[in-house]
């Protein structure tokens, strides 16, 4: 669960407003009719509701969105956050953006978003319950839920756990449906999840920002060398999306010099040991206090302090015309959904820092649900097929060339050159080929695009071309 809170909104315009001025701004680029673009950017379903959830010894009322963004390809899809700041003009905004994400990275889906209106820490895991089941019996009874209709997701606030009350709910009223844990994503393995769908959204920002530094051209105009390793970064949020974009980047070489959470953030410029801040956080109950860091009480001056690259993984707006101008990374990526406002684009980007957007970079959590879904369809596990098969044909070449050479490599080499495939190497591999051909898709449109264009809007045309294309291909009903 991702636990950092936004500071106060300092944009003039709504969150959804923001989308739309980026949207606009793209457009431009674009060859479609104002009336399709007009199509695109509405979002089709908006389900508002009111229901009673008894707590204790009161009755709650409880105020849920879920919001279908459009329907050019089915089904809807996009997670289901908790949160006091929830209200329908959030659940819109990050609704479009699930439209332009699943574009983006090829997922065949139209977006969506659900959101309650909770503080899910001030609930007890009964409660809870109650308040999710209900949350998916209201969204069977206006049919918005199902495998082929609309198939919400973990999001901020949620996880498997939430998940998997959900499909048991939709499973139940719906006795006999063979596809019926299609219905949702982000499922525990257990109940038909996929491996590697939690560290998904993290691992894709990764892959990633990793392929952003891979491409020399581009490093070198901001003066930093090829490749992750080596490279000072800091993350705020240590929630389910910013703890594994952090595991990942330090797993393979890259600094952390920063950490920011609600309570606080902590610095030091020498680098942090991942591993010992989070057992810390965990007896300390704060990340503050950990030895040889400075701590930042006020928890967004973290995101001021040196570093190369940046990734915001917790809300929406955490980086707007107040604070923007004191950012010093060179890359920021959006690891959570709508971290930078228009005003700090501007501002960033007139420095010449690369902005990675969210609707690209966090797509990694879309991605890997996207293959729970298929395989969940499929009612067969990744692997399941071909893994001895690959193993038993991996084994004949090794002993073939073996034979014909002479020459015998050692056991660790022979047991990674047999190694069949398993789920999660699928998962991960099917991922990582996304992000990195997903972004250079966005990086030639960039390039088409022309100069002082930014990869937001260079991502929105990509989003823009292929919507655009399947509402033309759809036909509009007279
Ligand atoms: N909540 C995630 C997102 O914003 C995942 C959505 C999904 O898997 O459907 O992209």
């Amino acid at each position: 669960m991702d636990t950092v809170t936004k500071p106060a909104q300092a944009a003039h315009y709504s969150f959804f407003q923001g989308v739309e001025r980026n949207f606009d701004k793209a457009s431009k680029f674009t060859r479609f009719e104002s009336g399709i673009l007009e199509q695109i950017k509405a979002c089709n379903s908006v389900y508002s509701m009111k229901y009673p959830v008894r707590i204790g010894d009161k009755i709650e009322v409880i105020e849920a969105y879920r919001v279908q963004h459009s329907h050019h390809k089915l089904p809807c899809k996009g997670g289901i956050r908790y949160s006091m700041d929830v209200n329908q003009d959030e659940v819109m905004a990050l609704a479009s953006l699930m439209t332009y994400k699943c574009a983006i990275v090829n997922v065949p889906f139209g977006g969506a978003k659900g959101g309650i209106k909770i503080n899910p820490k001030k609930y007890t895991p009964f409660e809870l319950e109650k308040i999710t089941r209900r949350y998916a019996s209201e969204l069977v009874k206006k049919n918005f839920i199902g495998p082929g209709i609309d198939v919400p997701a973990p999001d901020y606030g949620t996880g498997a756990r939430e998940m998997s009350w959900i499909v048991d709910t939709y499973a139940s009223l719906k006795p006999g449906e063979v596809d019926a844990l299609a219905c949702v994503t982000g499922k525990p393995v257990t109940q038909g999840g996929v491996r590697g769908r939690t560290e998904a959204t993290g691992l894709g920002v990764y892959y990633g920002v990793r392929e952003v530094c891979n491409v020399a051209e581009d490093m070198k105009k901001i003066g930093l060398s090829v490749g992750i390793e080596g490279k000072k970064i800091i993350v705020q949020g240590l929630g389910n999306v910013g703890f594994h974009a952090a595991k990942f980047f330090y797993d393979n070489g890259g600094i952390i010099v920063g950490l920011a959470e609600y309570e606080g953030g902590i610095y030091n410029e020498k680098g942090l040991n991942l591993y010992d801040v989070v057992d810390h956080r965990k007896s300390t109950g704060s990340l503050l206090n950990f030895p040889g860091a400075t701590n930042f009480k006020n928890s967004s001056e973290t995101l001021e302090q040196a570093c190369d690259i940046l990734i915001p993984a917790a809300l929406e707006n955490v980086i707007n015309g107040s604070n923007a101008a004191r950012i010093q990374a060179k890359i920021i990526g959006e690891g959570a959904n709508g971290p930078l406002t228009p005003d700090a684009d501007e501002i960033l980007g007139k420095k010449g820092v690369i902005i990675v957007p969210d609707m690209y970079l966090n797509a990694g959590g879309v991605t890997v649900s996207y293959f729970e879904w298929l395989k969940n369809l499929s009612h067969v596990r990744f692997g399941r097929m071909d893994k001895r098969f690959s193993e038993n044909q991996n084994t004949s070449i090794l002993n073939t060339v073996e034979g014909l050479t002479g020459k015998r490599v050692t056991d660790t080499e022979r047991s990674l050159i047999m190694h069949g495939p398993d789920e999660v190497d699928l998962v991960y591999s099917g991922l990582e080929d996304t992000m990195i051909s997903s972004y250079h898709e966005i990086r030639e449109a960039l390039l088409r695009v022309g100069n002082g264009v930014d990869m937001r809007t260079a991502a929105f045309t990509v989003a823009i071309d292929k919507v655009g294309v399947a509402y033309e291909e759809l036909g509009i009903f007279p």
